[in-house]
């Protein structure tokens, strides 16, 4: 292959989206020989936009991508349909203080973010047009078919390929995949004029939310907007989905029915039908470890698909430093603690927003009256959601401590992508 291939260090990782791009350059970093496998010509971002929170920022720094790129923090509050405030998210200044990042959401182009992490990689790394078919571990190691013919003999197999994956598959079962009940069109659009650029708004009516988030675009000040709607597996998309859009659009505050004036409808809109698994309590198995949507598809309502893949694959191959990959019970010990690090703390993330989405969508006329009623006269949404979400990615942001800031508020350095290995071998 051209690269570094040494027995003990070799990473063969199947999906080159956000999180396998991450646990690459997490392990790179490490002194790991890594070869990142996707079937695609060439990895492509999905959707639009998206919110990046604090401690994915901080991920990234540390692969030396400067978060500054991706714009400012916005403040993000939810409201409800007619615009009454219901909870205005919270900034943890212990949080912003350790990080040296302002803030929790900070919105940006997908294709932008994902740009800046490809640009990271050395050429070579990645193997385009690979599709996987299987793995079989043997005695030294494990050996991963492609569709093409190719095999590959690794010392570890990482699977990032997403909510169908093929290595999640293999190593744990069919996914059991089911449709959430919820539909997601995710738009984004240039400049609205007039509209403040340091908040972003969730609007809930009955059962459709509608929200925007101030963004950068190609270092541009822009919008993502987007709509949630109840739905279903063998729901047909409407066939106009701009009459759509603006039909539900007009149930909602200003500025949201504007937002579709200034949106190109033939290439800034995106629709997501939501697909969940039931959780794993296991992402490892023998020498095959999964992260991403491989292992945790997530519904809209955490903000947070992109970023946990990211984080991932950082703590993976944190997890990973040091140790010889021929070594059986270092790689076990390795994955045991990526595992405790990030399975529970995942998991509930993914199953609070499935809870946060049914509520606000699928609940019964009644229940949803009533629903709107506390939400609008008390502040349990808002303890829900600082106790619910916020509290736990604080919690993790604060262990995260080789990320944080020192006493002058200086970011630690970025390790080399590639630190000097001596000759290369095949
Ligand atoms: C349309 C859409 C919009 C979304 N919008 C948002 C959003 O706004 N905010 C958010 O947080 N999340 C969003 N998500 C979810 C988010 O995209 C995922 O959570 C995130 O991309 C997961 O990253 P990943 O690296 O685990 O998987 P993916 O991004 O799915 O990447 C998997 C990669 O594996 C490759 N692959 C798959 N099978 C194989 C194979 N057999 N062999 C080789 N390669 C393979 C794929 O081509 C892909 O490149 C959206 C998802 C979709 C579909």
């Amino acid at each position: 292959m051209g690269r570094h291939w040494r027995p003990g260090k070799r990473v063969a990782i199947v999906g080159a989206g956000p999180g396998g791009v991450s646990a690459a350059l997490g392990l790179l970093q490490r002194g790991f020989d890594v070869q990142l496998f996707e079937r695609q010509a060439e990895p492509k971002p999905l959707g639009g936009a998206v919110l990046l929170s604090v401690p994915v920022l901080a991920v990234l720094r540390s692969y030396g991508i400067d978060s500054a790129t991706f714009g400012a923090f916005t403040r993000t509050e939810f409201r409800n349909a007619a615009g009454k405030l219901r909870v205005d998210v919270p900034f943890n200044a212990e949080v912003e203080r350790a990080m040296g990042i302002p803030g929790w959401h900070y919105g940006v182009l997908r294709s932008t973010a994902f740009r800046h992490m490809l640009d990271r990689l050395p050429e070579g790394v990645v193997q385009p047009g690979q599709s996987f078919e299987s793995y079989a571990e043997t005695p030294s190691g494990i050996e991963i078919r492609f569709a093409s013919g190719l095999r590959v003999k690794a010392d570890i197999l990482i699977g990032a390929d997403g909510i169908r994956s093929g290595v999640s598959a293999q190593a744990f079962g069919a996914p059991d995949l089911f449709h959430v009940g919820l539909r997601v069109w995710l738009a984004w659009c240039g400049e609205v004029p007039g509209l403040p650029r340091d908040r972003g708004v969730l609007h809930h009516g009955r059962r459709v939310q509608a929200s925007y988030f101030p963004m950068l675009h190609e270092g541009k000040p822009g919008f993502e907007w987007w709509v949630v709607e109840p739905s279903s597996a063998d729901a047909v998309p409407p066939e106009d989905v701009e009459a759509h859009l603006r039909g539900l659009l007009k149930g909602f505050a200003d500025p949201m029915p504007r937002f579709a004036d200034h949106t190109d409808f033939s290439r800034q809109i995106f629709r997501w039908e939501i697909y969940n698994r039931p959780s794993l309590k296991h992402w490892t198995k023998g020498r095959v470890a999964c992260l991403g949507d491989a292992v945790h598809p997530v519904s809209p309502y955490a903000a947070y698909g992109m970023g946990m893949a990211i984080e991932d694959g950082y703590v993976l191959a944190r997890a990973l430093e040091g140790r010889s990959l021929s070594d059986g019970p270092a790689v076990a010990d390795a994955f045991a603690r990526y595992e405790a690090e990030r399975v529970a703390y995942v998991n509930h993330n993914v199953e609070f927003a499935r809870m946060l989405g049914q509520r606000f969508h699928n609940a019964p006329a009644p229940v949803a009256w009533l629903r709107d009623m506390v939400f609008d006269h008390t502040s349990v949404l808002q303890r829900l959601v600082e106790k619910d979400y916020l509290a736990a990615a604080e919690a993790m942001s604060l262990q995260l401590r080789e990320l944080h800031v020192d006493a002058q508020g200086r970011a630690p350095a970025a390790l080399p992508i590639e630190p000097d290995q001596g000759a290369s071998t095949d």
